[in-house]
């Protein structure tokens, strides 16, 4: 079992503690209005319950318990066993991971920086991992004119930035944007989205901000389904977690919270380090999606009564082969994983990039095969309270069925799982977040390219050629 060190002061958060923790004064708003009990509002509460649960579920009353949640690997293993771990404990258990794992990998390579910022690091992860704590990742800024650099922005806070150098520490001003799970967690990790240049030491600041520190506001989006019976979205209606709109409105942070303040040429490695994790987890979530997809295909051309048609034979091996290799990058990533200065285990950039990149391009071609297979009730399949209607719940019955072994209701509860997953509001959620979490497509592809052994790429194709080195010119 992955635990982190031991210490005398660890107290894990039981699920009621983790829930009154958040009203701490915290300033956030849902379709414009500001929530004063987040825990009772009707459907973002929900998102509360899910991460109060996933805290009984690993509680221990020790009391120098700390959650293997917030443990840092040390070997390809612990990579391999913290990753099912956090997928099983959901969302904020594993923006917490990445942003402790994130902060871990940064400090091993912050060179020729202060190293109070190191030494700060290493105690903020210990506090957090004493105080239970949860971390969202606050990297996005809003950017203005994607093509002008924060300083040539019309709006200088387009990029979050240091408006204010006090003598026990800084005031911050700007936004992150898409920030899963910024309301409800305790702590916004905020860091630069993008390397920096000379000029721009404002805009390269990292810091820890607590979410009901004064200033911060957050504003809430969510795909929860709004029905009274979720039954028809089975995935959706038990797990959504919003994203928010943080903004910083002139926030004060402690010197001891602040990780970078101006050293413009070490702004990149929190992003860097970031991207890695968080690409690691976009990859192992679209390993378990394909196979879920698959899943989904064959039951469904099963239940259809297609299932041994050649064409859709076809397609779901071609499902399969996709699924296979997405997992097989997992899995190089895994057992390729470097080990840092202090112990604390990488996984291998070039398979988590190549990876992500790969099950992100393709998982349309994915959700295609299966919309092609499954046909139209994947949208128009009555629902679970229609079945138990009087008059017509017997007939939906007769008529959803395909033949004898078939049961109709079964295979409209397929439909219903795969329009959640793939074709409503949290379809659509998924459809961008998988191309654009992490830092989409096109970071992917950069990263890829800068680990690829390129010169050994090259003198393979010249050795076939019967050339060399010299003979290039
Ligand atoms: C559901 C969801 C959850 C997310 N969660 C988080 C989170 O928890 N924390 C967080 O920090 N972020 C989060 N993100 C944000 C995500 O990382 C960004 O959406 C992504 O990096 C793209 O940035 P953007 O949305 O500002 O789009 P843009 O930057 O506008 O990108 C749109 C397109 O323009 C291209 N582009 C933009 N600028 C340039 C340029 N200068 N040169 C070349 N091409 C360019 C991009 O490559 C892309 O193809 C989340 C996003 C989603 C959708």
């Amino acid at each position: 079992m992955l635990r982190c060190s031991n210490n005398e002061w660890g107290t894990m958060l039981t699920g009621a503690e983790y829930k009154a923790s958040l009203d701490d004064g915290r300033k956030t708003y849902f379709e414009g209005e500001k929530i004063d009990d987040l825990v009772g509002h009707p459907l973002l509460g929900q998102t509360a319950d899910i991460t109060a649960k996933a805290y009984d579920n690993f509680y221990d009353p020790a009391p120098d318990a700390i959650s293997p949640l917030l443990s840092v690997p040390q070997s390809a293993d612990d990579l391999r066993e913290l990753i099912p771990m956090l997928h099983h404990a959901g969302m904020m258990a594993h923006v917490t991971s990445s942003s402790i794992q994130t902060l871990k990998t940064a400090a091993g390579r912050m060179d020729g920086v202060k190293p109070d910022y190191i030494e700060r690091i290493g105690h903020y992860i210990d506090e957090a991992q004493r105080g239970d704590v949860r971390i969202t990742q606050c990297i996005t800024d809003a950017k203005g004119d994607r093509s002008k650099k924060p300083s040539d922005q019309d709006d200088l806070d387009s990029y979050t930035r240091v408006v204010d150098r006090q003598r026990d520490g800084v005031v911050i001003r700007g936004a992150k944007l898409h920030i899963t799970g910024a309301s409800f967690g305790h702590d916004l990790l905020t860091i630069p989205t993008k390397a920096m240049k000379p000029g721009e030491e404002d805009w390269s600041i990292g810091c820890i901000v607590p979410v009901n520190a004064e200033g911060v506001k957050i504003i809430n989006t969510t795909y929860a389904p709004r029905h009274d019976d979720v039954r028809t979205f089975p995935v959706s209606g038990n797990y959504h977690y919003p994203e928010g709109f943080v903004i910083f409105d002139d926030v004060f942070v402690p010197h001891e919270r602040v990780f970078l303040d101006g050293e413009t040429s070490m702004a990149a490695v929190f992003a860097h380090s970031l991207g890695l994790w968080e690409r690691l987890g976009g990859l192992s979530a679209l390993v378990e999606e394909c196979d879920q997809l698959v899943g989904f295909a064959q039951l469904v051309a099963e239940s259809n009564g297609t299932a041994g048609i050649s064409h859709i034979k076809e397609k779901i091996s071609e499902m399969i082969i996709h699924a296979t290799l997405v997992r097989a990058s997992l899995e190089a990533a895994i057992m390729n994983c470097s080990i840092g200065p202090d112990g604390a285990a990488f996984p291998n950039e070039l398979f988590v990039n190549a990876g992500k990149f790969h099950a992100a391009a393709n998982y349309n071609l994915m959700v295609r095969h299966l919309h092609d297979i499954a046909g139209g009730a994947v949208l128009t399949a009555p629902a679970p309270s229609d079945f138990e209607n009087a008059e017509v719940g017997d007939l939906a019955r007769k008529y959803m069925s395909t033949g004898k072994g078939v049961d109709g209701e079964y295979r409209a509860n397929l439909m219903h799982a795969i329009r959640d997953l793939t074709a409503d509001a949290y379809g659509g959620w998924k459809f961008v977040t998988n191309l654009q979490a992490g830092g989409g497509l096109y970071a992917q592809r950069i990263v890829t390219r800068r680990h690829y052994d390129m010169d050994n790429a090259k003198r393979k194709a010249l050795d076939i050629a019967g050339m060399s080195e010299d003979d290039v010119g």
